[in-house]
């Protein structure tokens, strides 16, 4: 559905974004991270057609960004960080007027608040809203014309977290009803718990792209005497396994290697002080992707 092709930006002497490119399946849920900087803004604006790469394709939905911008624009629903809504208008009269600009049929205004759960707000003036309201009608307004993709910009920055909770069950239920999203975000929480897949963005570049999902690995940590002489029993577990500084073991296997692993200290007649497993978070992995990993407990 999204194809990007080596795309790169630069603004004077910053490299914002040097060289990107990634797919994004229909009705997948892409997540790209990165912190401050990293050039997640700019990759959005290029999507929407609001600065233009300096090299690169982007195809959306089978339309060349460089062909016929304005197409590609239509086939992208944008939740943008902070919404233009005019607080004195109805929910209504907000969304009606986003339909005659997109010269989408105003009916669909009702349409798309049931879609997400506003139908009951749309009299309401958009200032008299919660944040969570306010979320769910900005993206209400960003499914006008029915766009293929929904494109979210850090959607849950400015709500509680109950709030947030509800925004979360909102895309997922959005993302089965077949909808590709993409969702930019420094908020691991909400990238590990919608996303099929992330992107991790660092210094304009891919650092790593993760497949979420699947089996949740989980890492043991392992004290044991003389750590220093642990070799044989460590080998056949490869890069999986390793020792810290302070004498740690620290495994990310399976839990049936985990298991192997223990026995094959056991039978080695070594005294295990302590066990335990901790769940390999997304933000353990983006840590170590970023090159600063703090083996320390959180
Ligand atoms: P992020 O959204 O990940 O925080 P940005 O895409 O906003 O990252 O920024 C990437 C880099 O490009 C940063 O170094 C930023 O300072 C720089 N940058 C972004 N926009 C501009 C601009 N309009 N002019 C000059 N530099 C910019």
């Amino acid at each position: 559905m999204i194809h990007v092709h080596d795309l790169a930006k630069r603004y004077g002497a910053v490299e914002a974004v040097r060289g990107v490119s990634f797919s994004v399946e229909a009705g997948e849920t892409f997540g790209i991270i990165g912190p401050n900087g990293a050039g997640k803004s700019t990759i959005l604006k290029m999507l929407l057609g609001l600065v233009r790469p300096d090299r690169g394709t982007v195809t959306v939905d089978g339309v060349d960004l460089r062909r016929d911008p304005v197409a590609l624009r239509a086939r992208i629903g944008y939740v943008p960080q902070r919404d233009g809504f005019d607080e004195a208008a109805t929910g209504r009269e907000a969304l009606r007027f986003l339909a005659r600009l997109r010269r989408v049929d105003p009916a669909e205004v009702e349409t798309r608040a049931r879609e997400v759960g506003v139908e009951d707000l749309l009299d309401r003036r958009i200032g008299t809203l919660s944040g969570g309201q306010r979320q769910r009608m900005s993206v209400a307004a960003a499914l006008l014309g029915d766009p293929p993709v929904l494109l979210l910009d850090e959607p849950t920055a400015s709500l509680d977290p109950r709030a947030t909770a509800e925004f979360r069950g909102l895309v997922e239920r959005l993302a089965e009803e077949g909808r590709t999203v993409l969702l930019c975000s420094h908020l691991l929480a909400d990238v590990e718990r919608l996303c099929d897949r992330v992107l991790v963005l660092l210094d304009g570049r891919v650092a790593a792209t993760e497949t979420l999902g699947g089996p949740v690995p989980s890492r043991l940590e392992i004290r044991v005497d003389d750590p220093g002489s642990l070799n044989g029993e460590l080998r056949p577990f490869g890069e999986a396994v390793r020792r810290t500084p302070d004498g740690r073991v620290i495994a990310e296997l399976s839990p049936a290697d985990q298991v192997r692993l223990v026995l094959a200290l056991a039978q080695g007649g070594r005294v295990i002080h302590s066990l335990e497993t901790r769940r390999v978070s997304l933000e353990d992995r983006f840590l170590r992707a970023v090159g600063n990993e703090n083996e320390s407990h959180d």
